[in-house]
């Protein structure tokens, strides 16, 4: 069992005010608040750890190092990976998926090539892709998303033919909340022989993601949604594939040996990781990992769907209430609009209330052109969030309908 309150404590920043009222932060799917740990942990590597890592012989180096390839570790078994070669450090879910459109096309596409991405998809699974296209004339195509919100598997199935070469999909929608079939559409996309690549920045924080039981050829992170830092991201890749796949980047570390005729490259995962590394970043992150772990993944999904039921039960009473996305397996997001009112005023004002939420397209224009709105107000939680807050936004939006 949660016990939200003692959690609550472990997040400094959760006991300040805003504008004289306190803190309601819902905008967890942007980024989550820091637990005490976490922010030990960065303190700590720069007052006792800090020495640049692989290169010197040193004590702090050596130390430095061996704590980055510990957090390495922690990465391949929180998410199930096989080995820690198939662990690449990136700054974030944006970079994990740049590296990859960038390299996997390097070595696997060329003209009349197709690569699926889905309707709703967070701009950075569409626009590095497009890049590469530009590049190398693959082709873009696109599984529709349903009025409610979810993705339409048969014409996913439809989609599938031999010009297919990668699918690349959210696990979980940063807009809607719906959290996709991943494990079929990856089975379905195998058994034509197709590998496929999960965006899981809004997935792995919330539910136990397991990359090798999904059967999911690529997946990506981002620490600071998970309760790590900012600047540091994880791209899972099966190393089958990663050791056929160029360097994303040059220069220090992903070399083995530098001569002006000819380089070649170090192993895996040095090869992806050129220039000096975000190691305390790592350090950190594997303490954000250790501290969800302690609390429980299955108790944090568990706690937090009843947190979005409840919310979405109080959400659905207020008069004029639209809910964009509706798919019956969903995260803990929840994109709303309210009678006519704009979503950057609903956000404004609830902000002088004290609750922070997000407004806008979400990084997800195609997803807003195919629903037919400009934008929507989201509320996004974590399992430090309490009914009590829901409770303030849903009097919050009265609030703000009243001056309407
Ligand atoms: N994909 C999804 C589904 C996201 O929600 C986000 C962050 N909003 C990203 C990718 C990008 O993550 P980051 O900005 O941490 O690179």
């Amino acid at each position: 069992m949660i016990d939200v309150e003692r959690i609550r404590r472990d997040f400094p920043i959760l006991g300040r005010e805003v504008y004289g009222k306190p803190l309601v932060y819902l905008d967890n799917a942007a980024t989550t608040q820091k637990p005490q740990c976490v922010i030990d942990a960065i303190s700590e590597a720069y007052c006792n750890e800090n020495a640049n890592v692989h290169r010197g012989i040193h004590f702090l180096s050596q130390q430095a190092t061996d704590m980055m390839e510990a957090a390495r570790e922690k990465v391949r078994q929180f998410i199930g990976a096989g080995s820690t070669e198939e662990i690449i450090f990136t700054r974030g879910t944006t970079e994990s998926i740049n590296l990859l459109a960038s390299s996997f096309a390097q070595a696997f596409l060329k003209e009349g090539d197709e690569v699926i991405i889905s309707g709703m998809e967070h701009h950075s699974n569409i626009v590095p892709w497009q890049i590469q296209a530009g590049k190398l004339g693959f082709t873009l195509k696109i599984i529709p998303v349903t009025d409610l919100g979810e993705l339409d598997l048969d014409a996913f199935s439809s989609l599938l033919s031999p010009k297919t070469k990668l699918v690349s999909i959210t696990h979980v929608s940063n807009v809607l909340g719906t959290v996709n079939p991943v494990s079929r559409i990856i089975s379905l996309a195998h058994s034509h022989g197709i590998p496929v690549a999960v965006d899981g920045a809004q997935s792995v924080p919330h539910i136990k993601v397991n990359v090798q039981e999904l059967g999911a050829d690529f997946y990506a992170f981002s620490g600071h949604k998970i309760y790590g830092p900012t600047g540091i991201g994880v791209l899972y890749g099966r190393k089958e594939l990663l050791e056929q796949m160029p360097p994303y980047q040059g220069g220090g570390e992903m070399i083995k040996r530098v001569t002006f005729e000819k380089t070649t490259y170090n192993e895996l995962p040095y090869k992806f990781e050129a220039g000096t590394p975000d190691y305390v970043g790592s350090i950190a992150l594997a303490s954000a990992l250790d501290y969800v772990q302690s609390v429980g993944m299955d108790e944090i999904a568990r706690y937090e769907s009843e947190l979005c039921s409840y919310a979405l039960g109080r959400l659905n009473d207020i008069p004029g209430m639209r809910i964009i996305g509706n798919a019956p397996e969903r995260s803990a997001v929840i994109s709303f609009l309210v009678g006519n009112i704009h979503p950057s005023d609903m956000g404004t004002l609830l902000d002088r209330l004290g609750i922070a939420v997000r407004t806008g397209h979400h990084c997800a224009e195609p997803l807003m052109d195919r629903m037919g709105i400009p934008g929507t107000v989201r509320a996004s939680f974590s399992f430090y969030n309490t009914r009590a807050e829901v409770d303030s936004l849903v009097s919050g939006i009265e609030r703000v309908r009243a001056m309407f």
